[in-house]
């Protein structure tokens, strides 16, 4: 059973430590708010990390996922909200390598439906879709769910984002990364190294 509480912190302090660079990600292509309001997001789930702790995983994820739509906000927190609540839903207290995929899959199709986005629309999904089926497949690694994370995130920058505030640029949305794939490829690679027991 792997330890929550280090894939809690493991996942927090990475994403607080890369908040300038998401932020510097969503200047390029939104309102260079995405690193802050990820911060304001971990930072409230480290402040309630004994309470969470202190609840079965699928309790913990739903609480994880409440306080991120109430502190992240923006058009992130809600989704991110959406992703853990409906892995809450999915997961049960032990979970699998094959449980962890299905329970993936479903929170993909879930934020895929709060934001009325799909896949190359130059956004989180992209990065989770991916990795959601990878896992699926049985053949996944941590080095190759790092590494598939790590090239969709790169695969967002060539894209039109066609969902979100990116949108609204258009064609001149093209030739940087999304922020939302950015923080998902670290949020999957925390969990990775946090599974795999580095630091
Ligand atoms: P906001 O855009 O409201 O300022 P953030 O900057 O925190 O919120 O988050 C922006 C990220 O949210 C984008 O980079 C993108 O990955 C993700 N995103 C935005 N809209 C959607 C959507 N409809 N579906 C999936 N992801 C989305
Ligand atoms: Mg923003």
């Amino acid at each position: 059973m792997p330890d929550l509480g280090k894939l809690m912190d493991i996942v927090a302090s990475r994403i607080i430590a890369h908040a300038e660079e998401l932020t510097a990600l969503d200047s390029a292509i939104g309102d260079a708010d995405h690193g802050l309001n990820m911060k304001r997001g971990f930072d409230a789930v480290l402040a309630d990390r004994a309470n969470i702790l202190a609840k079965p995983l699928p309790e913990a994820l739903k609480a994880i996922g409440m306080t991120l739509v109430m502190k992240v906000g923006g058009a992130s927190g809600p989704l991110y909200g959406t992703l853990f609540m409906a892995l809450a839903k999915e997961l049960p207290a032990e979970p699998s390598l094959a449980n962890l995929a299905r329970a993936l899959t479903a929170a993909v199709d879930a934020v895929k439906a709060r934001g009325k986005a799909d896949f190359d629309n130059k956004t989180m999904l992209d990065v989770l879709g991916p990795v959601a089926r990878h896992l699926g497949n049985g053949t996944a690694t941590f080095d190759s769910v790092r590494e598939l994370a790590h090239s969709r995130a790169e695969a967002t920058v060539p894209m039109k984002a066609i969902r979100g505030r990116a949108s609204f640029l258009g064609e001149r949305s093209i030739g940087h990364m999304d922020p939302g794939a950015r923080s998902s490829e670290l949020m999957i690679a925390a969990v990775c190294d946090g599974l795999e027991g580095k630091e």
